[in-house]
């Protein structure tokens, strides 16, 4: 009787709001609509909520088999095939290679800005960005000495010989539009003497992650996404300048004529992660490091306010912030405008890019805020948890985004078989 009642009540207070609701809020509504549907479930979070911590370290720690993966080597061509058999695994089948030549320059010069004293001892950093604060030298290691792990050195120890370069990518392919696609990067080689963890295993892993998780038949996008991982970055950029000069003008069109299929969709924007783990702030005085990640640590999205397409690349970065806002579980997100020092730079006047990093290129990472920059310790022993998770938070943020602008969504397997 009670039960009764009480649900009769219920009942009416249910009808009466609803009534009212449906008079003063949706007067349009047609006869015999549901007029008080709840908000229909957010398609991207379920896809967001597949990338894992631990899932995330396996494939960091996957790359460091291959100890630093300096380009031109045998150890360097080895983790590029085991990325590529790790795309196809994922189900992202597709994968197609970049084939180039590289020599390395005659000995005195470098790229530009880094290493030169010069600039270092000028108050604008890389990228134009503006230094501040603390400062810490920063270099490139060449010592094998200095690599305390006897198997690591030895690794690591066969040079670069000039020669034919090949670097890897694979495409998540568009329903409505593949003839359109953001490009998601990373560089898979690294220098120093360590095991490249983070500059850039953790960006290499972070691609290939995203790729797994688009790469699920349940997964499906309007747009196409091309997840690419560049060779030579840490000589100069030359792998991204080979994908840059080779692909710029097959840009949307279809081929063979009438098939339906882009070898090079239109480039809608370029997004490169390079450095996503560690935020430890300012260096101390004595020149010493915190041990532990910062609790306020941050996914740095920056632009290059000097390129041609500035403004949209920061539109584009706002969007980043906003998916970071949304999906992002730990750290947040902030913006800069001094992108640089990485393989979006290539882009930046050909369409709008974004770099993705643990910290500022120029104003922080210039500023000497990472250690282990091209140093025998970025190894993957050095990193903790919360270290990782910033890595994890930029996966979550750029997967959020890409995936709201190229129109994800999941689409169960077994009922589009029945359909
Ligand atoms: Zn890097």
């Amino acid at each position: 009787m009670r039960t009764r009642m009480s649900t009769r009540t219920h009942t009416t207070i249910a009808y009466v709001l609803f009534a009212a609701f449906s008079w003063a809020q949706v007067p349009a509504t047609p006869a015999g609509a549901p007029a008080s549907a709840p908000a229909p479930p957010d398609p991207i979070a379920p896809i967001v909520a597949r990338l894992d911590l631990e899932r995330y370290k396996a494939t960091i720690k996957g790359l460091t088999q291959f100890g630093d993966r300096r380009q031109g080597t045998e150890r360097n061509r080895q983790a590029l095939d085991w990325v590529e058999a790790q795309l196809k695994s994922y189900g992202c089948t597709n994968t197609e290679r970049i084939q180039y030549e590289y020599a390395p320059p005659a000995a005195g010069a470098g790229r530009g800005g880094r290493g030169n004293p010069a600039n270092q001892s000028q108050t604008l950093g890389p990228g134009g960005a503006r230094r501040r604060g603390i400062r810490q030298p920063e270099s490139v290691n060449n010592d094998p000495l200095k690599q305390p792990d006897l198997k690591l050195r030895e690794l690591n120890t066969p040079p670069s010989v000039p020669g034919q370069r090949e670097e890897v990518f694979c495409t998540k392919v568009g329903d409505t539009h593949p003839e359109e696609m953001y490009i998601i990067a990373a560089h898979m080689d690294g220098i120093g003497w360590g095991e490249a963890a983070n500059d850039d295993g953790s960006g290499t892993a972070l691609v290939m992650e995203i790729a797994r998780v688009l790469s699920s038949p349940d997964v499906h996008t309007d747009r196409s996404i091309r997840l690419a991982l560049w060779n030579n970055e840490e000589t100069g950029l030359n792998g991204a300048r080979a994908y840059v000069a080779q692909r710029k003008d097959l840009q949307g069109k279809e081929s063979p004529a009438g098939s339906g299929k882009y070898p090079e969709p239109k480039w809608l924007g370029m997004i490169q992660h390079d450095m996503m783990m560690f935020d430890h702030g300012m260096p101390h005085k004595d020149g010493t490091m915190s041990k532990d990640q910062r609790p306020e640590a941050d996914v740095n999205i920056e632009y290059q306010v000097t390129s041609k397409f500035a403004e949209e690349a920061m539109q584009l970065a706002r969007k980043f912030q906003f998916a970071n806002e949304k999906y992002a579980t730990d750290y947040p997100a902030n913006i800069g405008p001094h992108m640089t020092n990485t393989d979006s730079t290539p882009f930046q006047d050909l369409v709008p890019a974004l770099s993705l990093r643990e910290s500022e290129r120029g104003s922080q990472i210039g500023n000497g805020w990472d250690p282990h920059h091209h140093q025998p310790t970025d190894v993957f022993a050095t990193f903790s948890d919360d270290d990782f998770r910033l890595g994890l938070n930029a996966a979550q943020t750029t997967l959020g985004a890409i995936a709201q602008l190229t129109g994800a969504k999941l689409t169960p397997v077994t009922s589009s078989r029945e359909n």
